[in-house]
C-alpha cells in the first residue's frame, strides 16, 4: 500500500525532490538586472554580481571587473547572500 503510492507519486510528480529542496530553501525569484551579493568575493574583490540571463542557467556579471559567469539556478542560489538591488 505504502510503496505503491509513493512510487505512484514520485512518478507523476517527482513529490520527493519537489519537497526536499523546498526544505533546505525557498525558491528563489530571480530576475534579470538584479544585483546580488555572494557569499565569497570575485578574485578582483568584489562581492556583487549582476544578473544578465535568466533561465536553467543564470548569467551574472562581476559589478567590478565585468568577467561574466554562467551557473546552474541551484548553485547561484547557494552562493547567494542577499539581494542589493532590483530595477523596477
Ligand atoms: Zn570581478
Amino acid at each position: 500500500m505504502l510503496a505503491y503510492g509513493d512510487e505512484r507519486h514520485a512518478a507523476c510528480c517527482n513529490w520527493n525532490s519537489v519537497e526536499k529542496a523546498s526544505l533546505i530553501m525557498e525558491p528563489m525569484d530571480i530576475r534579470l538586472g538584479d544585483v546580488y551579493t555572494l557569499r565569497k568575493p570575485h578574485p578582483c574583490g568584489s562581492y556583487d554580481w549582476k544578473v544578465v540571463r535568466v533561465g536553467a542557467d543564470i548569467g551574472i556579471r562581476c559589478a567590478k571587473c565585468d568577467h561574466k559567469v554562467l551557473m546552474p539556478r541551484s548553485e547561484f542560489e547557494r552562493r547567494v547572500k542577499k539581494l542589493v538591488e532590483r530595477e523596477t
